[in-house]
């Protein structure tokens, strides 16, 4: 299988790893929209969100709280940030292993477009 983000997780590419852990890592992204742009993935390799299944109801819940976490961490907890999941062709989605835009560090518009 060809995906770049299970190639991070299993390090055989370079990243800019801020947290990981046995079901979770998180790196920043290297074309950031933000001041902060972080994305977090399970390491289970998922293609979307749309082909999630119950058994992966316990990562994709504390993905929300490393995210948590980790803007705690970068002090954008306070102003305020996004969390993104795009989903398939229309919202955008280029990598197909599914995962969280952890975004902040200034004022984010809405509607995304
Ligand atoms: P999406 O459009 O939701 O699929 O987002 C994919 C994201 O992955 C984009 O924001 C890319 O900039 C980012 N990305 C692609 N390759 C890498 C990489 N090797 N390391 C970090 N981020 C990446």
């Amino acid at each position: 299988m060809d995906c770049i983000f299970c190639a991070i997780i299993k390090k055989q590419i370079p990243a800019d790893v801020v947290f990981e852990n046995d079901r979770i890592a998180a790196f920043r992204d290297t074309n950031p929209q933000a001041p902060v742009h972080i994305l977090i993935v399970p390491k289970k390799h998922i293609t979307s969100l749309d082909t999630i299944d119950d058994a992966d109801q316990a990562v994709l819940g504390e993905i929300q709280i490393v995210a948590r976490d980790i803007a705690r961490r970068e002090r954008i907890a306070e102003i305020g940030y996004r969390l993104v999941v795009n989903c398939g062709i229309a919202a955008g989605q280029t990598v197909r292993h599914v995962h969280y835009h952890l975004l902040g560090g200034r004022k984010l518009l809405w509607p995304p477009g």
